[in-house]
């Protein structure tokens, strides 16, 4: 086909899927010289997620954390393909993927198919709703860079309704309760964004209706942020307090209409909450594109989380597909830090397949002894590939007021800190962490462009 025009037919072909954590990481370390690389990602972007939250209030700007995956692939030492598609379906049996333009200007070819030698599924997870009737249809995720955009229109939106000539106190209350879903770290950093926002802007901007706003947290377990040490849980719970955010434990959504929520709350009596803007941050699901991939494997793929991978992250009853990431269900957390690192594995472990073949090949060919022996010996070396291994860097969670939280491992243990100089080391970690020097220098310009001039209330 034209599309693989500039192929080399000796080298093996990858397709890689998504271009998030997981995806950028392999194709960051992947030597282009081994293989034909073709990256397939509904979106031509790489977006730092941990500082999507800032978005949603406009600490940071959405163009400051994104990066495009063109900015890698034009380094590589060989012509790398990108197509901004979607991958629908992917055939492991004739080792194909179905490809389609969804994008809103599309030309006379929408759909194509691509053939693999080998497949990398990083495709990530969507929302979890749990078949919640209205949270589609009323709720906003938090998730992509749309989503932070839809969420701030829709706050400022909610403020400027509720200033609307003789609108009701009851509606006013209304409009301005925000209520948030789901207490892990998004849910939580979200909350503490919306309530910086409140504080160092909205109450100058709006003195009549700032002190009306209403933030609201609904946990269905007994606590936020399970995932974190109890002295940061209990931290994080006492500074929610301070900052007036109200947090419902042991409270499940039952029900989402346009302007209530119906909750069951921990006597098992249900209840209504009205609500001007709802965020959604109940964690991940599946992918229909990975739950149609596990029903072709149905004797090995059958954890309803995500794809089932073996230590060096191949899919469980495949050669040819490799799956990591939040795409997959492993013992590791869905994290960025889980999904770079094994991207940055996959990637060495291609390399060491890369150097295997290569000599299995030299060995077909006509060798001395000697140099057979070498070979031979340097082969064994390529077999024996390292299983993927997960070194945990802590995790990090602002909870608003310039605080945050962190749980380090230090030693054989853990160290726990929250307060202001965790702020300044998340502050740190992320700029270090950040994809590029553009962004590096983009972020800190948003941060001081809030701090001396706030934040815009702009409805977008
Ligand atoms: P993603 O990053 O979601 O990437 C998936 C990619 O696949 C995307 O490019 C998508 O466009 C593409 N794709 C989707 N469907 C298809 C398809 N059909 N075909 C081809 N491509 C497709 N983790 C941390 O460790 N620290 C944090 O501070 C942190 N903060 C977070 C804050 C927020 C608001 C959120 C939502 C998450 C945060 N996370 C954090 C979690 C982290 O973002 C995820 O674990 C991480 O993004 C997973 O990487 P991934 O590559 O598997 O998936
Ligand atoms: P999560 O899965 O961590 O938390 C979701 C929360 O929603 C849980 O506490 C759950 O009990 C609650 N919940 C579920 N159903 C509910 C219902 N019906 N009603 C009320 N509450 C309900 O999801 P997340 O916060 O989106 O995070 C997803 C992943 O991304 C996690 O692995 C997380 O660690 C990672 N992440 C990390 C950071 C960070 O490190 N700062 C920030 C954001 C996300």
């Amino acid at each position: 086909p034209a599309h693989q025009q500039d192929f080399d037919p000796s080298k093996k072909t990858v397709v890689v899927l998504g271009s998030g954590w997981a995806s950028t990481s392999f194709i960051k370390a992947i030597d282009t010289d081994e293989y034909n690389v073709v990256v397939v990602s509904p979106r031509n972007y790489f977006l730092f997620t941990p500082l999507l939250p800032s978005c949603t209030v406009g600490t940071v700007d959405v163009r400051s954390i994104v990066e495009p995956i063109r900015f890698i692939t034009r380094h590589k030492s060989r012509a790398v393909k990108v197509y901004e598609a979607e991958c629908t379906e992917i055939d492991p049996d004739h080792k194909t993927i179905t490809l389609v333009d969804n994008s809103d200007v599309k030309g006379s070819r929408e759909s194509s198919t691509l053939s693999y030698d080998y497949l990398i599924v990083g495709v990530g997870a969507m929302n979890q709703t749990f078949g919640i009737k209205g949270v589609e249809e009323y709720g906003c995720f938090l998730k992509e860079v749309w989503d932070a955009q839809k969420v701030r229109t829709k706050l400022m939106d909610c403020i400027e309704t509720a200033g609307f000539p003789d609108q009701s106190p009851e509606e006013i209350e209304r409009l301005l309760g925000i209520v948030i879903v789901g207490g892990g770290p998004t849910g939580i950093e979200y909350a503490a964004e919306l309530h910086d926002f409140l504080i160092d802007d909205l109450t100058d901007w709006y003195p009549d209706l700032a002190g009306k706003l209403n933030i609201t947290l609904v946990e269905a377990l007994p606590n936020v942020l399970p995932a974190f040490s109890k002295q940061l849980i209990d931290y994080t719970e006492s500074t929610f307090k301070e900052q007036n955010i109200t947090i419902h434990t042991k409270t499940m959504v039952k029900e989402v209409r346009e302007k209530e929520i119906v909750v069951q709350r921990p006597d098992g009596k249900t209840e209504t909450m009205p609500y001007g803007l709802l965020v959604w941050a109940t964690g991940n699901t599946a992918r229909p594109l990975v739950r149609d991939l596990m029903a072709k494997f149905p004797n090995t793929q059958n954890i309803r989380r995500g794809l089932a991978v073996d230590d060096w992250l191949r899919l469980e009853g495949s050669e040819s597909i490799f799956a990591l990431g939040d795409a997959t269900a492993t013992k590791y957390a869905p994290t960025a830090q889980v999904a770079a690192q094994q991207g940055k594995y996959l990637a060495r472990l291609f390399q060491q397949m890369a150097a295997r073949d290569r000599l299995q090949k030299e060995l077909g060919s006509d060798l001395s002894d000697d140099d057979r022996k070498k070979k031979e010996r340097k082969l064994q070396k390529t077999q024996d590939i390292k299983p993927f291994h997960y070194s945990h860097q802590g995790s990090l969670c602002y909870i608003g007021s310039d605080k945050a939280i962190a749980d380090l491992p230090f030693g054989a243990g853990n160290l726990a800190s929250g307060g202001v100089a965790t702020y300044a080391f998340w502050r740190s970690a992320y700029i270090s962490n950040l994809f590029s020097a553009r962004n590096r220098v983009l972020v800190i310009t948003d941060w001081l462009k809030k701090t001396f001039l706030g934040r815009d209330i702009s409805r977008e």
